[in-house]
């Protein structure tokens, strides 16, 4: 096994040391079983960042989480592109983009995600895409944003019918947000972008950005992401309501995960 592959399996599983492996037909096979030969060949499989450019993404991802400090975390939902390299440009403590990252973040929005596995449909064209506020509202006490509309009407009906532990956990994300997101994705599973985007739509492949939101349970934190928010109540009385749909059901053609708390806007 490479230290790639190892280190992949160690980010899927922090918990899995080098010697919970075992060698068999010179593949190794976690003890526990956890993961099938295939499985193993998919992650051998995995496109990673290449070395040569670990270093630009971490620098790159560095200074657009402090853009994010600087325009604060309901601002930055919906950053435009053009916004975020004025901030980088007219203030030091962010700093001006260098060419090399800009051309890096230019491949990560325009690249052709099938080759990670992702084949969901691409809704931004242009990495300096604008989300107007004339077409959004803030969602108070959530630092989100929903736009105007069926996704609006939608998200009030649900905490109607759902009540008051019904909560909004993403709503309206720009292109920058959505970026921001896959890029921590890809730094925590070390440069693994084809794991990334199973459980991330690349940039410009978000629904986010033109209707749909993200719902949970009140203090049921990170698990609101995790396929535990599908034995919930709230998940229960969500599915029973007729107008609700979800857009990464079981097995979809995608290739996204199953996210039983992303709300399809119709
Ligand atoms: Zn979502």
């Amino acid at each position: 096994m490479d230290r790639r592959t190892f280190l992949s399996l160690a980010a899927v599983s922090p918990l899995l040391a080098k010697e919970q492996f075992v060698l068999k037909d010179n593949i190794f096979i976690p003890k526990d079983a956890l993961y099938t030969p295939k499985k193993i060949e998919t992650i051998q499989n995995d496109i990673f960042i290449k070395d040569d450019e670990r270093a630009i993404f971490a620098s790159a991802r560095a200074r657009i989480r402090r853009v994010k400090r600087f325009v604060g975390y309901g601002n930055f939902n919906i950053i435009a592109f053009d916004s975020v390299l004025y901030y980088a440009r007219n203030y030091s403590s962010i700093g001006k983009f260098p060419k090399k990252e800009l051309e890096l973040l230019d491949k990560l929005f325009y690249e052709d995600p099938t080759k990670y596995g992702f084949y969901g449909k691409k809704i931004s064209s242009s990495i300096t895409t604008r989300i107007s506020k004339k077409h959004i509202k803030k969602v108070p006490r959530t630092g989100h944003y929903l736009f105007k509309g069926k996704a609006l009407e939608d998200y009030k009906r649900l905490k109607q019918d759902i009540g008051k532990n019904l909560i909004l956990t993403s709503g309206v994300r720009s292109v920058v947000k959505q970026m921001s997101l896959y890029m921590d994705k890809i730094y925590s599973l070390n440069g693994n972008i084809t794991k990334a985007s199973y459980s991330l739509a690349p940039p410009a492949y978000t629904y986010h950005s033109i209707k749909d939101f993200d719902v949970g349970k009140k203090g049921f934190g990170y698990d609101n992401f995790t396929e535990r928010f599908a034995r919930t109540s709230e998940f229960r009385e969500l599915k029973k309501l007729s107008y609700i749909s979800m857009r990464y059901k079981k097995n979809n053609k995608d290739g996204v995960r199953y996210e039983p708390w992303h709300v399809k806007v119709i």
